[in-house]
């Protein structure tokens, strides 16, 4: 009966993606308590309640309509995708949007000593994964035969162990695999967090919990990096000031009383202002530059 009522999302329980996760429904203004049980949080200002759960459960709650919504990496809804495909099984879930987190790299990576002289250097080998589908999907679409060894982690030292003869996994920093001798030489799969749902019809109210959730989001992830800067500057500087604000629309420019020629200049900076930024402005004639977080923006 709630169910008609309130919106479900899952989110991952503990690990990499749980904080930011948390972080966007807070900042898309939800306000939760968590029960008991630690499995459910119930919202307290929407119809719209979390489900902790392990990131690969993800996709088959969205899949089962258990979950309205769900936020996971790419990496692991593709996995799941192709193997609801491969049992027969087809795909449901639709992606949303793509976030601006959690991104990361599924990539083949091959020991120091592998002489890797193209894709054509791992035709024949055994590559480890805990990614199989998407792996073989790569090397089909690359018209390479190579034997996939299926693991359940632990990937990155299955060639010191013997069981492969390079991996194919996650990356981010690359640190992982350095620490490990290996050496990232393709890229598999680019992945980010994405906001999936179910294709299924949703009861109105619910429906319209999802738009104006998606439009809260799309505000969240434009003001991330987005800053509101101030400065003076004389009029005769103001081309060159204009060209310099980053990914700004037309500044509001605001005469200034009592100086002549000065102009105050306000704009919104939708990419990230460097201190170089900065320091390029006041070559440039700006003064008293002010650069102050966007806290919510609605287009
Ligand atoms: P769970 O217990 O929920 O199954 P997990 O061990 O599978 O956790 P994490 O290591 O927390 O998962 O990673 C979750 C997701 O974070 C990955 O599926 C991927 O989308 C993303 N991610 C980002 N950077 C990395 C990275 N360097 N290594 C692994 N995952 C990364
Ligand atoms: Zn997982």
């Amino acid at each position: 009966m709630d169910r008609q009522q309130r919106l479900r999302i899952a989110v991952q329980k503990s690990g990499r993606l749980t904080d930011e996760s948390l972080d966007l429904l807070h900042r898309c203004g939800l306000k939760f308590s968590r029960g008991k049980d630690q499995l459910m949080c119930y919202g307290e200002n929407m119809p719209l309640d979390v489900l902790f759960v392990r990131d690969d459960d993800i996709p088959d709650l969205v899949q089962e309509d258990v979950c309205d919504l769900g936020l996971v990496g790419l990496n692991v809804l593709e996995e799941k995708r192709l193997a609801m495909l491969a049992r027969g099984t087809t795909p449901r879930i639709e992606v949303l949007q793509k976030l601006d987190f959690g991104r990361c790299r599924l990539s083949l990576a091959v020991p120091q000593e592998f002489v890797f002289a193209g894709l054509q250097s791992i035709a024949g080998k055994r590559i480890a994964t805990t990614y199989p589908h998407v792996l073989a999907r790569f090397l089909r679409e690359n018209g390479i035969t190579a034997e996939i060894v299926t693991l359940s982690g632990a990937v990155e030292i299955a060639p010191r162990l013997g069981r492969a003869d390079l991996i194919c996994d996650l990356v981010s920093t690359g640190s992982t695999l350095t620490a490990n001798h290996l050496r990232e030489v393709a890229v598999v799969l680019e992945s980010q967090v994405c906001l999936v749902r179910t294709p299924v019809a949703l009861p109105g109210v619910k429906a319209d919990w999802v738009r104006r959730l998606l439009v809260r989001v799309d505000g969240v992830q434009q003001v991330r990096e987005s800053k509101y800067i101030m400065l003076h500057a004389p009029r005769s500087a103001l081309s060159q000031i204009a060209k310099l604000l980053p990914g700004s629309e037309s500044p509001t420019v605001i005469p200034l009383d009592g100086t002549g020629d000065k102009v105050a200049v306000h704009a919104v900076c939708r990419e990230t202002v460097f201190w170089e930024t900065l320091e390029s402005l006041k070559a440039a004639g700006a003064s008293a530059i002010l650069v102050l977080p966007v806290e919510k923006m609605l287009a």
